[in-house]
């Protein structure tokens, strides 16, 4: 068996492990809830048991180190988890110098948006590019950009929180105190929320059966637009200008040779892009028009290769093209590695 990393994901809803190869293939994957009001001993706890159970299935691995994400904010050099919002109990926790004493290997740390997003571009649909940026639509907006050839830190590793810039001056409230982040507006939840106003519990409409008369969500937007509803497909419309109004910021700024975008609204990729698109030919200065814009590759396995990676990659750059073509050759033409996963457990 190759050299392998173990990975961790550390959600607020789910704890996810998994050993990781170079190609960025799983090996083997466990999660569990998190014990997320539980505080950080608890939780780290749940970690040690999930290694071990990965170990145990996999006594042959030869597990070199451990990269893990978590929410942020984190500061990824220091290895400390500040203080998620969605886990109780968490201040400051070393979790480098924790994890590092456990298991006597070497421990990378990062925050999950960031992780995803280097899985996306050394595994997924970012791979070949020098500058991307990677958007996670779903409960909320999140992202991770990759600059140059390396993960875009800022200050603290506190940069590329794109769901909070400002796109506009009125809607809802968002959690972060403000008006028109990016995220009150255009997230899942967001969209949820204006098909919940358009509608009525009894209506009739498609959107409310779909929802059972309760809460409608994204989910049932795009259910319901794949059908030619009409009032879920203005809902779509408008989604996707917010997204290209969005979108368009993230190229000026940080000019990507692509954005990915995942998270759970990723599924109506294919019914948001033209809207997106006509959007960015609309607002966007010529020469950033171009840009591809594509949907994630990797789903929910996104943030552990990437954090695998930052223990099996470190020190080398994503993506160099003799590397991608090397690894086509070895796995057959044009055939991802990352596309790959192996069904073992
Ligand atoms: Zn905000």
């Amino acid at each position: 068996m190759s050299t392998l990393a173990l990975a961790f994901d550390l959600g607020g809803t789910e704890l996810r492990g998994a050993l990781v190869e170079r190609s960025g293939d799983v090996v083997a994957r466990v999660s569990e809830p998190t014990l997320a009001g539980a505080g950080s001993e608890a939780v780290i706890g749940q970690i040690i048991v999930l290694a071990g159970k990965l170990l145990k299935e996999h006594p042959q691995a030869r597990v070199i180190g451990i990269g893990a994400c978590a929410p942020g904010p984190l500061d990824p050099k220091a290895g400390i988890v500040i203080g998620p919002p969605t886990l109780a109990g968490w201040h400051n926790v070393p979790m480098i110098d924790i994890l590092s004493r456990q298991f006597g290997r070497p421990v990378r740390l990062e925050n999950d948006a960031n992780a995803a997003a280097l899985g996306e571009w050394r595994f997924g649909a970012g791979r070949g590019a020098a500058s991307m940026v990677f958007v996670t639509v779903s409960t909320g907006i999140g992202g991770g950009v990759i600059a140059d050839g390396h993960i875009y830190h800022g200050r603290r590793g506190l940069a590329a929180e794109i769901g909070h810039m400002t796109i506009t001056g009125e809607g809802d409230r968002c959690f972060c105190g403000n008006v028109g982040c990016f995220e009150a507006v255009a997230s899942g939840t967001a969209l949820g929320r204006r098909a919940t106003r358009l509608t009525k519990p009894g209506d009739g409409s498609q959107l409310r059966r779909l929802s059972n008369d309760g809460d409608v969500s994204a989910r049932h937007v795009i259910e319901a637009a794949r059908t030619g509803d009409a009032a879920a497909l203005g809902l779509v419309e408008a989604e996707a200008k917010w997204l290209g109004i969005g979108f368009t910021n993230l190229l000026h700024l940080y000019s990507p040779e692509v954005i990915v975008m995942g998270g759970g609204l990723a599924n109506g990729f294919d019914l948001l892009a033209p809207g997106i698109r006509a959007t960015i030919e609309e607002r966007a200065m010529q020469a950033y028009r171009d840009v591809p814009i594509v949907p994630a590759e990797l789903g929910d396995r996104a943030g552990l290769v990437g954090a695998a990676s930052l223990i099996l990659w470190e020190g080398e750059p994503g993506t160099a093209l003799a590397m991608v073509q090397n690894d086509e050759t070895k796995n057959g033409a044009g055939e991802k590695p990352g596309a790959r996963e192996a069904s073992h457990g």
